[in-house]
């Protein structure tokens, strides 16, 4: 199956991981290998890009960002719009890729194919849409309006859960709106950024745009200090552990350049005595569990009212014994494995340390008995002033806490160092207005009803704290990759100077 899918999608031969107007057939860096996490087998090794190969690929990326920014957005949406063909052709193929090489079960694999097509839509509409705004001037005869130029090579660093996805969300709007680029994406997720320009190189062929789409993979995280440090980069888009932002965003902020990061979460969501509760039960299982949780959206802290709290908890311990943990590309398996070993230490290390400070294990947290990196999901009886709770463990833990009033529960929520995504489950009017007031939530993202996970892309996505500020996809994310300029024309024969000062010759 897997020597069958590799070589649908083109992934045949000696791999390189460097894309930069065609294929670099002998890219001067080292080998990274790309490891199936569902049984620790390596897929295929890579080559990847060396410091010098950078240095060609930016050389490329400026020279193409000279003709590419001066196509008419719409007719640079034509070959988005072929982009979101070739991916609609190849969408099972792809979903099956990211399903071998990130462990998340084939209908996320292929769910993630969609929200790149989903974005190739969006973009195709926005070229369209690109707008500024005309504004009142106070002098006589003039003219005053705001309009938005690309920036030029955009960098785009993206981590290994949603390893095409998070890139669609940056470069179809970058492309749209003029941008050449260049994608570092995570080195545990190489075949996924190959495989993606292996289905966009013959539509940038076909219309002579090789330069606007560069890959850089490298080994751990090369390229991305490579782009951080760079003064020709002006905007890198950082996509991964805040950790990583708060470096790379260090790193840029000194050169002064732009940033948009998408950084770590610890989402909470609030269960009321109001709530639906199989709804609360279906929706809080997905985001808990959904892709083994790891996604930056993954439910990690459940606040549940204490009237309730013992009988809806063991609801849910229920739920959590029947998903069914297996080889993600199977029917019916609910959850796959962890992305390394790593991951799986650090899960139970984390549930060890829970334990220490008082936390009790309800349910899960072992490792499976069988080859990869399968866990159960994990519940665990805890307190918001525990320390562990406090942090992102990137696996399927969720801490189960009480509260007495819905202000107490919405303080818990805040009171971390993230702000991505948070949810309420609740019937009455009163309750959910207060959890959206300019008291209630404090994150990107506050759903109500839903769970944290499993965002549209027409609204922006992002989230406040150390989640990172930025926000990517929908609504105007798209000015993030523009620069904007204010213009006021005098069509007048005087000189008028504003704010009534005069300066007469
Ligand atoms: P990661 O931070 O380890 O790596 C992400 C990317 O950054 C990779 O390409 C990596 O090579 C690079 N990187 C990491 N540390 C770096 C450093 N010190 N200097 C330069 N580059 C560095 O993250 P991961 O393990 O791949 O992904 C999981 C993390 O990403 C979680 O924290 C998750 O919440 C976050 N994430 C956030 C979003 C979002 O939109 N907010 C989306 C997906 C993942």
């Amino acid at each position: 199956m897997v020597e069958a899918i590799l070589e649908k999608l083109g992934l045949v031969g000696n791999l390189t991981g460097v894309y930069s107007n065609g294929w670099f057939h002998h890219p001067g860096g080292t080998l990274v290998e790309s490891i199936n996490p569902s049984n620790g087998k390596t897929l295929a090794k890579v080559i990847t890009a060396s410091e010098s190969d950078y240095q060609t690929m930016v050389t490329n990326a400026q020279a193409a960002f000279g003709k590419w920014s001066r196509v008419p957005a719409p007719v640079r949406a034509q070959i988005i719009r072929q982009f979101g063909e070739a991916l609609r052709f190849h969408k099972k193929d792809l979903g099956m890729l990211i399903t071998l090489e990130t462990g998340k079960i084939l209908a996320e694999g292929e769910g993630e194919v969609q929200e790149m097509i989903d974005m190739c839509d969006f973009a195709v509409g926005l070229s369209r849409q690109l707008s500024g705004v005309t504004l009142s001037s106070e002098r006589p005869n003039h003219r005053m309006f705001e309009q938005w130029h690309p920036l030029g090579v955009v960098g785009i660093i993206s981590a290994f859960n949603f390893p095409a996805a998070v890139w669609a969300w940056n470069s179809l709007l970058a492309a749209i709106t003029g941008n050449t680029m260049i994608w570092k994406p995570s080195a545990r997720t190489p075949l996924t950024s190959i495989a993606v320009h292996k289905i966009l190189a013959p539509i940038l062929v076909e219309h002579h745009s090789q330069g606007v789409f560069h890959l850089c993979v490298t080994e751990g995280h090369l390229g991305a200090n490579w782009l951080a440090r760079d003064i020709r980069i002006p905007m890198v888009s950082a996509t991964g552990s805040s950790q990583m932002g708060k470096e790379v965003g260090s790193l840029v902020a000194q050169r002064l350049g732009k940033t948009l990061l998408e950084l770590g979460g610890n989402n909470a969501a609030i269960v009321t005595p109001s709530a639906n509760c199989s709804l609360a039960l279906r929706a809080i299982v997905f985001a808990a569990v959904g892709t083994a949780g790891q996604r930056c959206t993954t439910l990690r802290r459940l606040f549940v009212h204490r009237s309730m709290e013992k009988e809806f908890v063991e609801k849910l311990v229920g739920a959590f014994r029947s998903i069914r943990i297996g080889n993600p590309w199977e029917a019916g398996i609910l959850m796959g494995p962890l992305i390394s070993e790593q991951a799986v230490t650090n899960m139970l290390q984390v549930i060890d340390l829970a334990k220490s400070q008082g936390a009790k294990l309800l349910h899960g947290g072992r490792r499976l008995d069988r080859a990869g990196f399968f866990v159960e999901p994990a519940i665990l009886q805890a307190d918001p002033s525990m320390p562990v709770v406090a942090r992102e463990t990137f696996a399927p833990i969720l801490y189960v806490m009480p509260y007495e009033n819905l202000t107490d529960a919405i303080r818990y929520q805040n009171a971390v160092s993230q702000g991505l995504s948070s949810a309420i489950f609740t019937e009455q009017l009163t309750e959910m207005e207060e959890f959206l007031s300019v008291q209630g939530s404090d994150c990107g993202i506050a759903n109500v009803n839903m769970g944290t996970s499993g965002a549209e892309i027409g609204g922006s996505f992002g989230g406040e704290k150390e989640s990172g500020g930025g926000r990517e996809a929908g609504a105007d994310s798209w000015k993030n990759y523009m620069r904007r300029q204010t213009c006021t024309i005098n069509y007048g024969k005087d000189l008028p100077l504003s704010q009534g000062v005069r300066f007469d010759l």
